[in-house]
């Protein structure tokens, strides 16, 4: 699969921490309630309803996987989630102001998610994706400084069913030796990249061990760090599992640093980041 092609493919979204990031106009809403959710639609009742009742069966797989117990009550009533779906992807980027390549946004202060009738991938991908965004933060919180890969490895990882597709990328990437070292990914700023055909230098490890170079491209750049990102969360979840995932997110959540973070949670097993890379590369060697 050619770089274009997968960056094309990936969730990138825009996440919106501090401030009021997007005033919606009003434009004659109308709207579907569920436990949890309003949703907020211009026409299509039945592509709202479909959300809302994915969006119910999302709220407690993302939860659970997350190891979040007792997360159940954070959404209800006056706490409920806004999704609003604009008719079409004109509409949505008019609204939000967003960049031309951006399918969706999460809006944590309000608690909103926002995006468009995407009917290819709304559902699947955006939907369990943004979602996992606000989880996430509603758990660890302001407070820590929680690397944006983590971030996006959640939200991406939410998206089940795009998981045999990520992991076979990430597989290629690991064969070819071109994944960028972890010291690198805490980094560099993705959303920062100024020129996407400028050629980056980035440190990287062979799968023998030794240190080396990789010569990357802007955009061969975003790809592999998104690939990595969910390939990192999926290795901690699937090696060690949903309780001790949801332990390190309370360490960052308290204020702890990536690394005490991941001391406290797997005291056996990763002590510094460079632990971390070793065994996230074994179970890449597993998996091969
Ligand atoms: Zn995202």
């Amino acid at each position: 699969m050619n770089i274009k092609k997968i960056v094309l493919s990936l969730l990138i979204c825009f996440i919106c921490l501090w401030a009021e990031c997007v005033n919606l106009f009003a434009q004659g809403w109308r709207e579907v309630s569920s436990d949890h959710f309003i949703i907020f639609y211009a026409d299509d009742e039945g592509f709202a309803e479909e959300a809302a009742k994915k969006a119910e069966s999302y709220y407690q797989k993302i939860a659970l996987e997350l190891g979040y117990p007792r997360y159940s009550e954070f959404w209800t009533w006056e706490k409920r989630v806004k999704i609003y779906i604009y008719p079409n992807r004109e509409s949505y980027l008019k609204a939000t102001g967003q960049p031309t390549w951006s399918e969706g946004m999460a809006d944590y202060k309000s608690k909103r998610i926002i995006s468009y009738a995407w009917s290819k991938g709304f559902n699947e991908s955006l939907l369990p994706h943004e979602m996992a965004h606000l989880i996430f933060r509603d758990f660890v919180g302001f407070r820590g400084v929680v690397p944006l890969w983590l971030d996006e490895g959640v939200a991406q990882w939410s998206e089940e069913q795009r998981r045999p597709h990520t992991k076979a990328l990430v597989r290629q990437l690991y064969e070819k030796d071109s994944l960028i070292s972890l010291s690198d990914m805490m980094k560099v700023n993705i959303n920062n990249l100024k020129d996407i055909d400028k050629v980056y230098i980035r440190s990287t490890r062979t799968k023998g061990g030794e240190p080396g170079v990789l010569f990357i491209s802007g955009d061969e750049l975003v790809a592999t760090y998104y690939l990595q990102a969910v390939s990192l969360v999926g290795f901690l979840i699937e090696t060690y599992g949903s309780d001790s995932f949801a332990d390190f997110c309370r360490q960052l959540r308290d204020g702890k640093s990536l690394e005490e973070a991941l001391r406290f949670a797997y005291p056996t097993h990763i002590r510094a980041l460079d632990d971390l890379e070793t065994n996230w590369r074994k179970y890449l060697e597993r998996n091969r």
